[in-house]
């Protein structure tokens, strides 16, 4: 007995395809091939980013059967990546998976993006209910899941972490490229520096505010006269950055007494930021959990696998309806695979 979905994922940068399985009943990815956009200065254009999906998507789709070793005809259904995102990117994806469940006679089933940082996080740790930290270029949120929805329990109430150590980084010069060898430019320039400047630390209730801080941490680079300064800044802003998230964490966790605790999206894979979060989980008995680098920025792999599971609840689309939502939030979508409470 096997299930086998192909998932498209256009939201932002990464054009991915991945295909998930569940095969005499275990569960495995068998492809998650992918290929980023890359702005040559600045931040992402959307409509760059979406000429680059639309040359590269083809590409990456054979990449993706080939290593799986499926057929288009093989598959049970093809899910994508509908939201939320860039308007542009998102079409891409869409107007492909279209294209393949109306010609192949697949059913299309709809993903949400921020569902599938979560699932596959708890796919490749095997967990059950987990206090969810989701952090990313776009998105920043704590989260539990009840009555078969994500909860959101904490979330920024102006811009993402991930955009926050983006902007910055661009701003003062270090970037892009962003990530060097799976380190953040700012945590590079971190080392650097060794005092710690008060920058402001904004939380409201359980959410938290960064624009004030890169405003600060902006103006503080500015007045930097050397790369020790730099890294003061660097060091002070990625510091007040993460504690924040650090306590808004603690106090859900507190809160609701979940034991175990998954920190996902592409800034999961910061080393700093797990390691406080580690730190943290312990002192309230909880183990911590992150995703591999493969899975924390954004992949195919997770959008498959997320079909997957809404596949297995009849969970469709027409292809004429499968419209792109640029703001789907987490927290609206109905997932029957979760359990009762
Ligand atoms: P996503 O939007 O999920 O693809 O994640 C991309 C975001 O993750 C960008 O803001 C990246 O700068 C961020 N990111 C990737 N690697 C790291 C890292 N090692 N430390 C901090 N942020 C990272
Ligand atoms: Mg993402």
């Amino acid at each position: 007995m096997k299930t086998i979905v192909l998932g498209i994922e256009s939201t932002s940068h990464t054009f991915g395809v991945g295909i998930a399985g569940i095969i005499d009943g275990k569960p495995s990815i068998l492809a998650n091939e992918k290929a980023q956009y890359v702005p040559e200065k600045g931040g992402i254009h959307p409509r760059e980013a979406s000429l680059h999906h639309m040359r590269e998507g083809p590409r990456v789709l054979k990449r993706a059967l080939e290593k799986a070793g499926v057929k288009i005809d093989d598959l049970d259904a093809i899910a994508v990546a509908l939201g939320p995102g860039l308007g542009p990117c998102l079409r891409v994806g869409a107007s492909i998976a279209r294209f393949l469940s109306s010609y192949y006679s697949k059913p299309l089933v709809p993903v949400n993006h921020a569902v599938a940082h979560v699932e596959i996080g708890k796919l490749v740790n095997n967990l059950s209910d987990p206090l969810v930290i989701y952090v990313s270029g776009g998105n920043t949120l704590i989260a539990i899941q009840r009555r078969k929805r994500y909860r959101v329990l904490g979330e920024t109430l102006d811009i993402p972490l991930g955009n926050l150590l983006d902007t910055f980084a661009r701003e003062v010069g270090l970037a892009p490229p962003y990530v060097v060898k799976g380190m953040h430019q700012v945590d590079i320039c971190a080392e650097w520096g060794s005092e710690f400047i008060d920058l402001p630390y904004t939380i409201k209730g359980n959410d938290l505010s960064f624009s004030g801080l890169l405003t600060a941490a902006l103006r503080e680079a500015k007045k930097a006269k050397n790369r020790r300064e730099l890294g003061n800044v660097c060091l002070s802003l990625r510091e007040t950055a993460f504690n924040m998230l650090v306590e808004v964490s603690e106090r859900a966790l507190a809160l609701t007494g979940k034991k175990e605790v998954l920190l996902t999206g592409g800034v999961a894979a910061n080393e700093v930021l797990n390691s406080k979060l580690d730190k943290m989980s312990r002192l309230h008995d909880a183990k911590y959990y992150t995703v591999p680098l493969e899975y924390a920025g954004d992949n195919g792999a997770m959008i498959a696998w997320t079909g997957l599971l809404a596949y297995l609840h009849n969970i469709f689309v027409d292809p004429e309806k499968a419209f792109v939502r640029q703001r789907w939030r987490l927290d609206e979508v109905d997932l029957p695979w979760l359990p009762e409470d």
